[in-house]
């Protein structure tokens, strides 16, 4: 199955995915995934050059691994997790820090700190048939050059079946669905005209500008 990127339906984030990151910003390590969405129409494909800022407040990378769904239906106990994964990519679940401070110590929803318009820029999808093609996969980030972010698939507090469980307690999901992982350690600001790259050796390299 070949997925377009027009197919793509629903974002799905894993939030505190990585120990370090949970620390790094003062969380708890969840019990259970954390799991908030984005639409679609946040995606910035990897042959647009530029991530335009639709509003001037800060601005933070994370790097993440995406998993793309191939499949309609439920994950549960007993299916086999690489009948429901077609492919992934890496992708930036950008965030504006600030807001998103505001919006936690009041309780309220996420959504204007992570699903804004141009929030998830996302690099080539490669197919997989395996999801064990990616389990021990390292990405990293750079920005103006500069290595930021380095992670391991295999420090990932939960897995890609308990995420996948999680989910499909509360969605079916759908071909063309994306889920992005969460974000390992180092997430930093990005200014107006930096370069951001984002890679693995198993995808090569994805870069923006920032607007
Ligand atoms: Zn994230």
């Amino acid at each position: 199955m070949v997925i377009k990127s027009t197919d793509f339906k629903r974002i799905f984030c894993v939030g505190r995915n990585y120990i370090n990151h949970a620390k790094e910003l003062n969380n708890q390590i969840p019990k259970s995934p954390v799991i908030f969405m984005k639409p679609a129409t946040c995606l910035v494909s990897s042959e647009t050059k530029t991530i335009q800022r639709i509003v001037n407040e800060e601005i933070h990378y994370e790097t993440e691994l995406v998993l793309v769904v191939g499949r309609e239906g439920y994950y549960t106990e007993s299916d086999n997790i690489d009948n429901t994964i077609m492919g992934y990519s890496l992708g930036l679940d950008l965030t504006l820090r600030q807001v998103q401070r505001q919006l936690t110590e009041k309780g309220l929803p996420w959504e204007k700190s992570k699903s804004f318009d141009h929030s998830s820029p996302i690099g080539k999808i490669i197919p997989i048939n395996s999801c064990d093609e990616i389990r021990k996969l390292e990405f990293a980030c750079y920005v103006n050059n500069e290595k930021r972010q380095h992670g391991q698939v295999s420090n990932m507090i939960f897995s890609f079946e308990a995420i996948l469980k999680e989910i499909s307690r509360y969605w079916k999901l759908i071909p063309g669905d994306l889920i992005y992982t969460g974000t390992p350690e180092g997430v930093g600001i990005l200014h107006p005209g930096d370069s951001i790259r984002i890679e693995s050796q198993q995808t090569g390299p994805f870069e923006w500008k920032m607007g």
